[in-house]
């Protein structure tokens, strides 16, 4: 028994880590207890693959079960560092017609306050396991905190989400914060206490929107520091090149000591500026030891709604950031609402759009992109124990592919989604070809066209 608990698994390839060899990994009682090199593609008779393989039955008498990769790619399990859970899968009943930002925001707000709880609840629960479906163990969830309709509104979210998160704790770990609403100085701040006391995990907000957003930087800092939590925060999510709240943000995380613990996103207006404003700007960033996450979708969708040809995009300069030696990830934000209508809560899909959005193809981007959905948001979460190393909890997803560059091509879709202890999703079957000639001719060409580059990976 506990056959998913304690598992040898053979010929694995570890793209993050080292692409040059095979790996030998161990896990018992879901801890990861060995990584070694291989020297070959070893044969493992007593092995099965993961497709023989039966979790309830093990591979035979022993207590470990002993799988074999046949090659593919593991990694540890995917984080979203920026999602909004609460909204997705709203847009049937909150329209965006114009598809801008602001639309999207004034129509929730006006929505916002006719959602039960149990809707909330169960939105953030669809979402979150959809995004485990594709390999997502960790989440990081903005929240709806509608204080301008009442204080009862805006709780009701928050409520919402602990539910969803202790429901969900066995299998997906999320971390929740509530976006203080624009001019909130004028509201019942004390509701945004009463959040914090209810056990969210940071606190969040949208300053370039409000009137005030030095005031209301100055606010979420010192309310930061009385609870003892991070920022996270959205950070001129705006074509407008002379919007600047991220002057602020550095600033008052210098002088407040607050490096580390801060997060910036969207930084739009960055895509939107001379090279030269922006250098500055990110070379302070760095300088404050901000951590920062791209959306890369939804800033397609949303930014350069106002613009005729030509049309910018708003995707923030991801290479430059990451160049300067900021943590920058790259994340899902919205799934089918008025911000983003599209999505499905898989973090290689983004990966692949960040690859298209910021020009990153090459063989060593498309590594960076893997370490943006992987070991970089895990930073973002303040994660420990992450990666696939001894000592640490496994947590991960295996693909069926072999290089990253087969993975970006074919997204695919068969995954294997180990976490907390055990398999969570087992992938379905090869789609097989019903006409026997065509399976034929399918098994002779991919065995001479394959992803196998890695001569030209390295250069
Ligand atoms: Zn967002």
């Amino acid at each position: 028994m506990a056959s998913n608990m304690n598992m040898d698994l053979v010929n694995v390839r570890l793209p993050v880590e080292d692409e040059g060899h095979l790996f030998r990994l161990s896990i018992r009682e879901g801890i990861w207890t060995q990584i070694q090199k291989q020297e070959a593609n070893a044969a493992h008779s007593n092995a099965v693959s993961l497709e023989q393989w039966n979790p309830q039955l093990g591979t035979g008498q022993s207590s470990v079960s002993f799988i074999d990769l046949e090659g593919k790619i593991l990694l540890p399990g995917f984080v979203d560092a920026h999602m909004h859970l609460d909204k997705s899968f709203s847009l049937t009943s909150v329209e965006n017609r114009s598809g801008t930002l602001e639309e999207a925001v004034r129509n929730y707000s006006s929505a916002s306050p006719s959602f039960t709880k149990n809707e909330i609840k169960s939105r953030i629960m669809r979402s979150a396991l959809q995004a485990l479906s594709f390999g997502t163990t960790h989440i990081r969830t903005h929240l709806d905190f509608n204080l301008r309709s009442s204080r009862e509104v805006a709780l009701r979210t928050i409520e919402a989400a602990l539910e969803a998160k202790e429901a969900l704790a066995p299998y997906i770990s999320l971390q929740l914060f509530p976006m203080c609403p624009y001019n909130f100085m004028s509201l019942d701040v004390d509701a945004v206490e009463e959040a914090l006391k209810m056990g969210v995990d940071g606190i969040g907000g949208a300053p370039h929107l409000s009137l005030t957003p030095k005031e209301d930087i100055d606010y979420i800092f010192k309310l930061a520091e009385k609870y003892d939590v991070p920022i996270d925060l959205h950070c001129d999510e705006t074509d407008n090149p002379a919007m600047r709240t991220i002057d602020h943000i550095t600033l008052r995380t210098k002088s407040e000591g607050y490096s580390g613990r801060v997060t910036v996103d969207h930084l739009c207006a960055l895509a939107s500026m001379t090279d030269q404003d922006a250098h500055g700007i990110i070379e302070r960033m760095a300088d404050a030891r901000l951590k920062a996450v791209s959306l890369p979708a939804a800033n397609l969708y949303l930014q350069g709604r106002h613009d005729s040809f030509p049309v910018r995009r708003g995707v923030t300069r991801l290479k430059e950031i990451w160049e300067a030696g900021i943590p920058i990830a790259v994340a899902s934000d919205n799934i089918h609402d008025p911000f983003h209508p599209f999505g499905r809560g898989d973090l290689l899909q983004i990966a692949l759009i960040g690859s298209y959005a910021a020009h990153m193809g090459r063989p060593d981007d498309l590594r960076t992109l893997l370490r943006m959905i992987t070991d970089v948001p895990a930073k973002v979460l303040g994660l420990t124990s992450y990666e696939v190393k001894a000592g640490n909890m496994a947590n991960f997803v295996i693909l069926d592919g072999s290089t990253p560059e087969e993975l970006f091509t074919m997204l695919p879709e068969r995954r294997w989604v180990y976490s907390q202890g055990s398999f969570v999703r087992m992938a379905a079957k090869k789609t097989e070809w019903q006409d026997k000639a065509l399976a034929h001719f399918w098994q002779e060409v991919s065995e001479n066209v394959s992803f196998h580059n890695h001569e030209f990976a390295k250069g």
